[in-house]
This record gives structure tokens, sequence and C-alpha cells, in this order.
């Protein structure tokens, strides 16, 4: 079954288009990389796949649900519930544990205490995070902040990862720490993966390549 399901999507940012026409299938269980030059519509397209950005022209489905046909309140709650997000930096909440961090989704998700304790402490060990459990998220090196925000947009299992340059802010080692992780739970959960990159390094980890320009998709 297709988890994501474009055609004809077209976005503008007032008067200037950013996606132009976007046809894209994207079967259960894919990871996919999207590549292509700086201002090309990548984090637009991301942006679409999240729902918070509803196109101007074309259809979407996403997860079996016509985004574009749903309440804000119901694509909220779509967004929340089965899918989880990776940005390049700045998404773990600084004064909070790593720990703490990982367990905000379950709470909001409403889970009991000691199913979320058990979730958490999985995810925490999976990506050797352990140790690092009880520092706060601003006191950790990047990679483990980033591999702690791997852990937290995967926690609640989530049917669709959406990733946007999640090493770009990592040198080469913790980067290949970081979506050695990534690759292994997404892998091991049969998470539907997007990775918005320009690193061949990041889009080598992944099955299908589909590459970007000038608001289109190409090749
Ligand atoms: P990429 O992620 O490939 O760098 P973006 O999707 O961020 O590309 O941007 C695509 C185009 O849309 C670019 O020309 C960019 O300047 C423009 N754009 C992106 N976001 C906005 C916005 N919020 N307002 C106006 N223009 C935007
Ligand atoms: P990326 O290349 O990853 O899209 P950018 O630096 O282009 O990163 O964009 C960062 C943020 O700025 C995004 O939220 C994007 O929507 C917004 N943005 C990008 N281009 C423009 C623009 N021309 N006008 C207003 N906002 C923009």
């Amino acid at each position: 079954a297709a988890v994501v399901e474009l055609a004809g999507v077209h976005v503008s940012y007032g008067a200037d288009p950013a996606l132009r026409g976007i046809d894209l299938q994207i079967a259960a269980g894919e990871q996919v990389a999207v590549m292509g030059p700086s201002g090309c519509g990548k984090s637009t397209l991301l942006h679409v796949l999240a729902g918070v950005l509803v196109p101007d022209e074309g259809s979407l489905r996403v997860l079996g649900d016509d985004l574009g046909g749903l309440r804000d309140k119901d694509r909220a709650q779509l967004r929340l519930a089965r899918m989880g997000m990776v940005f390049q930096f700045g998404d773990l909440i600084g004064e909070l544990t790593l720990r703490e961090n990982l367990s905000l989704p379950l709470q909001l998700l409403g889970g009991r205490p000691a199913q979320i304790r058990v979730a958490v402490e999985a995810m925490l060990e999976r990506l050797g995070l352990g140790e690092v459990a009880d520092r706060r998220a601003a006191q950790v090196s990047g990679g483990q902040a980033q591999r702690a925000a791997v852990g937290r947009a995967l926690v609640h299992q989530p049917s669709l990862l959406l990733a946007d340059e999640p090493t770009g802010a990592l040198d080469t080692v913790a980067a290949d720490t970081v979506m050695e992780a990534l690759m292994e739970t997404v892998t091991e959960q049969g998470t539907t993966l997007v990775v918005v990159t320009h690193d061949n390094r990041v889009a080598a980890h992944l099955d299908r390549l589909v590459s970007m320009r000038d608001g289109e998709l190409v090749g």
C-alpha cells in the first residue's frame, strides 16, 4: 500500500512557485532520499508531507488520509500519532534531560507512565544513550543530541518518519553514527522514511533516490 501519494501538487509562496506539479508515490517501508540544490523545494515538499503546508493544487494522500481534506485539528493529530520528524538541529528541549525529551511524545499521546518508561528506556539503550540519559539536552554532544532527536521521533513507533538534513550540523563520524542508529531503528520498526539531504553519504544509506530541481522531480 502507498504511504504517500502526491499527484500534481503545486505550492507557491505568494507569487513564487516552490513546487510545480509533484507526482510521487512512496510504498510502505520504503526509505527515500530527496536530493537537489538549495532552494529547489525539498523542505517545502517535506512540509507538505507533514501536513503543515496545504498545496494550492493537486491531490495529497498520506497514510491513507486525504490530508488536504482534513481539519487542522485532525491533521495535527495524524502528525502526532503516526509521524515522526527530525530536523537539522534545535529540536530537543535543552532544559530537559534526554530521557524527558524522549518521553514527551508518549506523554502527549496519553501513554501510561509504566509503558512510557519501558519504551523510553528501550529506545535510549538501542541508541547507545543509556549513560547520558540524565543529562540535559543542552549539555550533550551534537551527535548525542541528534541520536536523541531520532529517538524522540521514533519512540511512539510512527508509520512515517520525515527528516530534514538530520546530520547537517555534524562531522562525518557523528553523522555516520546518527544515520546508522536511524536506519537500524527504522528498519526494525518497518517505518517509511523520507530524508531530505544534500549529503551523498546520507543518501547512500537509503534505498531510493528522488531528485528535485526548481520545484519539480527529475530523473
Ligand atoms: P530547499 O529545501 O530545497 O532549500 P525550500 O523548499 O526551502 O528549498 O524553498 C523552495 C523555494 O521557496 C525557495 O525559492 C525559497 O526561497 C522559497 N521559500 C521557502 N520557504 C518560504 C517561505 N516561507 N516564504 C517565502 N518563500 C519561501
Ligand atoms: P532549507 O534549505 O533547509 O529549506 P532555509 O534556510 O532555506 O533551509 O529555510 C529555513 C526556513 O526559512 C524555512 O522555514 C523556510 O520555509 C524559510 N524560508 C526559506 N526561504 C524563505 C524566503 N525566501 N522567505 C521567507 N522564508 C523563507
